[in-house]
């Protein structure tokens, strides 16, 4: 079986003459795909009914995802979607709505995708690491969340204006899916979203930073650091191994010598743990200077024993950054109340299905 979803444009046309078709079958078949939405191929009205029998009897399908639970924020502007993959797997995305008057500019609708089920990273802090990590998600299944939105706002007369690949997984451990994900998402004659759009969220696989660099792609890169001393970020990120702090922030470096784009790094503040004024100046020193952007997400307290720090705080350590000349945002909170955590929806929906059936 093989979903029409996963099939770059030029795939699409070898497919379509390989079955007798002309080559403009393949721009039939993915302006359905992209603009109809359509949830089997026999709502590809478009084609003939003889064309549409031959691509079912060959084994192809439609539609990777299913959805089994949605829930929106009491303000609206996120929701949270549960999708069953087709071994009924369930995985997280996420829509994230920035009202303009919040974010000083232009309206944004967001999606947040994961890349695999589960992660073998194990963050201490992180409800997908504690998980585990169950499978590589394969490029329909990780463009099927972002359809699943993409409907669900063209039914509003919205579209979507950003992916970020920061849900549950890590995106670098599944190199060549993200990839062919990312190359679909922004073909255009696939989904058609710039690649300016994109931003893809690492733990820091190095070898992987570097072959990303090598892609001759415009997508942004995130580095999560969380720390600015080894032994801490180690402590964090049990398999962060070898890999120093010095070794991410030079990886970085070289993503931007290559891309031209600025990475961010990424740091979850945790309370107690790396957010006292020693670490923000020592982090401060480390990435003075870089050109890099820092991005400080207040932990959600999913896992583990750790709370998120007190705003006073987090005000705190942004300003000894920005003090340093360091471009800095705090990551606006969203949609806490439905576990939009990483990872969270999944275990909370998980073990209500667990206590129900016991
Ligand atoms: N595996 C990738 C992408 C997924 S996680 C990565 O780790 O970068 C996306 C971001 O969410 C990461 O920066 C991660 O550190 C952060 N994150 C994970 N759990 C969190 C939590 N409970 N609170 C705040 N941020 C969290
Ligand atoms: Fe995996 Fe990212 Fe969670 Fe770490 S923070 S366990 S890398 S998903």
């Amino acid at each position: 079986m093989t979903d029409l979803y996963r099939l770059l444009p030029e795939e699409m046309e070898e497919l379509a003459i390989k079955l007798g078709q002309p080559r403009y079958r393949a721009d039939q078949i993915l302006y359905s795909l992209y603009y109809k939405f359509p949830k089997s191929i026999f709502e590809i009205k478009q084609l003939p009914a003889t064309f549409r029998e031959k691509l079912v009897e060959q084994g192809f399908t439609i539609g990777s995802t299913k959805e089994i639970h949605k829930i929106t924020s009491n303000d609206g502007e996120t929701t949270k979607l549960l999708l069953n993959l087709q071994d009924e797997t369930p995985v997280e995305s996420v829509l994230m709505q920035y009202p303009p008057k919040k974010i000083f500019g232009h309206p944004r609708s967001t999606i947040c995708v994961s890349t695999q089920v589960g992660c073998a990273m194990g963050c201490l802090f992180c409800a997908t690491g504690q998980m585990g990590f169950e499978r590589n998600m394969k490029a329909e299944e990780i463009i099927g969340q972002v359809i699943h939105f993409a409907k669900i706002l063209s039914e509003r007369g919205q579209h979507i204006t950003n992916i970020v690949f920061m849900g549950m997984g890590e995106p670098l451990a599944n190199y060549s899916e993200t990839i062919r994900a990312i190359q679909l998402l922004t073909h255009p004659r696939g989904f058609g979203i710039g690649q300016r759009s994109i931003t893809i969220s690492t733990i820091g696989i190095i070898a992987n930073i570097d072959k990303l660099a090598e892609e001759n792609l415009q997508i942004g890169l995130a580095i999560s650091l969380h720390a600015p001393y080894d032994k801490l970020r180690q402590w964090l990120v049990p398999t962060a191994g070898k890999n120093s702090v010095k070794d991410l922030i030079d990886a970085g470096k070289r993503f931007f010598l290559k891309t031209g784009r600025r990475v961010t790094f990424e740091y979850a503040l945790i309370e107690g743990v790396n957010d006292s004024v020693e670490i923000a100046e020592e982090l401060a020193l480390l990435l003075r200077n870089n050109g890099s952007h820092v991005n400080l997400i207040p932990l959600n307290p999913t896992a583990g024993d750790f709370e998120r720090p007190s705003r006073k705080n987090v005000i705190e350590f942004e300003r000894i950054l920005y003090n340093s000349g360091i471009n800095c945002t705090v990551r606006i909170e969203k949609g806490t109340e439905i576990s939009a955590a990483c990872g969270q929806l999944r275990t909370d929906v998980l073990s209500k299905y667990n206590s129900e059936e016991n």
